[in-house]
């Protein structure tokens, strides 16, 4: 059997299985000794459910030998832990749900493992997907696999990280404001955000629900392109899930670029982008170009309101979102309350971490009758302009191109202290779900030894393009191959 297991992706990985070089019990195995290795330095995962991924491993072996086989049969990746997972432990990165183990499965997790995907744990992340470094997690911060010190980003940090490391090949994720791509353009890897409906919601903790949305890591867009195919679809159980057909996104990525009209918005290489990402992604538009895309200038003018809107928006949902947990229904609950106010406050106080805490009394606030009309309104008003700022930019260019984040990894602890810094992070992605746009980053550089993400948004339901235009990228760049040294 191969040694290098690890290093293949999620597409090879299946024609492998399929040519009968390695078992889906063998390549777990192989995964699940690195997991042991690695894990207690990266603390990627929150749970690794070893037993179950074996035995889910037998039994996708046995399926391919009588012939009944699902499109990821016998293919390992872990789960973001704000998916619900039936029977194992689901925590949201939360000291509230430390002890939560899920009746049920999200439909995400479903219809994965209805594919014939083997699980290997859930991944570590921002409490309820609050963040942008990881460090919010209960269960410690995650490490960058391109440098210890660094963030891995977040929220889906441990995915991402998960996934660089080449512990799993592939990664479930959620992104609010930027929580698939921005971890992924700082560890080197492929995060996908679909269009808002595209992908069922069901049993995934709600943070923001009408910014959620589920997607993948992976280490290359044909991965996640097969992964999104599966995803996809209409769910019943969402009200937010819309019935939309779900076209074959990996015969999507072939085909040129010849004509493809790209926009470059010119606010995204204003002050506050690190030089040398821009040069990056400079670099990799002309990559485009010589592939036959036009470059075209475009204007978002309400870009810089996107991270005060979304901060009024997003802590007003999860304002109500996480009321539910309170000690009674759900969640951590206090030892010998008083009384019923005294069992509430404490529940939930010891239960929340700072900066949950913190969103919940600022969504609170801007929900509040003598302020709803002056922040609520008036944020879901200039939402408004900035899904028509997109909507007109559409009318021209089919994909706007730019950098994924601000900056590389920056190091663990540096902005922890400064909310406001580290909400900037999200500058450039936060656009995407105000407006409900899909977006995608993939590896196109290094900056002092760190990855950089190029950031690809589409018009709704433009996937296939925004995968095509990536994978293309790809093909020529191999910047997605890279491995972090102590990784390979
Ligand atoms: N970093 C953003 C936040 O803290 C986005 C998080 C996300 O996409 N889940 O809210």
């Amino acid at each position: 059997m191969s040694q290098d297991l690890h290093a293949q992706t999620l597409t090879q990985l299946a024609v492998g299985l399929e040519r009968g070089d390695f078992s889906s019990v063998e390549l777990t195995e192989a995964l699940l000794d690195r997991v042991a290795a690695h894990d207690q330095s990266l603390n990627a995962f929150v749970t690794v459910t070893a037993d179950a991924a074996r035995a889910a491993a037998k039994r996708a072996d046995a399926a391919r030998a009588a012939g009944d086989i699902g499109v990821l049969n016998g293919l390992p990746l872990v789960h973001k832990d704000i998916f619900c997972t039936k029977s194992v432990l689901t925590t949201c990165g939360s000291r509230m749900l430390e002890n939560f183990v899920s009746p049920y499965d999200a439909t995400v997790v479903e219809r994965l493992a209805n594919a014939g995907a083997v699980v290997l744990g859930k991944t570590n992340m921002d409490e309820f997907a609050m963040g942008s470094s990881n460090e919010t997690s209960y269960f410690g911060p995650v490490r960058n696999p391109w440098n210890p010190d660094c963030s891995p980003g977040g929220s889906s940090g441990g995915s991402a990280a998960a996934v660089a490391a080449r512990l799993a090949p592939a990664a479930t994720g959620t992104d609010t404001g930027g929580s698939i791509r921005q971890p992924a353009a700082l560890t080197g890897t492929v995060g996908l955000k679909p269009t808002y409906g595209r992908v069922s919601r069901y049993g995934m903790i709600a943070f923001a629900s009408s910014l959620d949305q589920a997607g993948v890591i992976t280490r290359s867009s044909e991965d996640a392109a097969l992964l999104l195919g599966v995803m996809a679809g209409f769910d019943e159980r969402d009200s937010t899930s819309i019935d939309h057909p779900v076209p074959d996104y990996t015969a999507a990525l072939s085909g040129s670029l010849k004509g493809l009209r790209v926009g470059v918005v010119r606010q995204h290489f204003d002050e506050g982008l690190d030089e040398q990402c821009a040069a990056a992604v400079r670099e990799s538009l002309a990559v485009l170009e010589s592939q036959g895309a036009i470059l075209t200038d475009v204007d978002l003018p309400n870009l810089d309101l996107s991270v005060p809107t979304y901060y009024v928006v997003a802590p007003a949902e999860c304002s109500s979102n996480l009321s539910r947990f309170d000690g009674v229904r759900y969640g951590h609950r206090a030892k010998d309350p008083d009384d019923l106010f005294d069992l509430y406050c404490r529940s939930r106080g010891e239960g929340f971490g700072a900066e949950v805490k913190r969103r919940i009394m600022t969504g609170t606030y801007v929900l509040s009758a003598g302020y709803y009309d002056a922040y609520y309104l008036k944020a879901q008003q200039v939402r408004q302009l900035i899904a028509e700022d997109f909507r007109t930019a559409f009318a021209d260019v089919d994909v706007i191109a730019g950098p994924t984040s601000p900056t590389p990894a920056f190091k663990l602890g540096d902005k922890i202290d400064d909310p406001i810094t580290m909400y900037l992070n999200d500058i450039y992605t936060i656009g995407a779900n105000l407006a409900g746009l899909p977006g995608m980053s993939t590896p196109c550089g290094f900056v002092d030894g760190l990855p950089v993400g190029l950031h690809l948004v589409g018009p709704h339901w433009g996937e296939e393009t925004i995968l095509r235009c990536a994978h293309h990228y790809e093909q020529l760049s191999n910047w997605h191959q890279a491995c972090p040294e102590d990784y390979e």
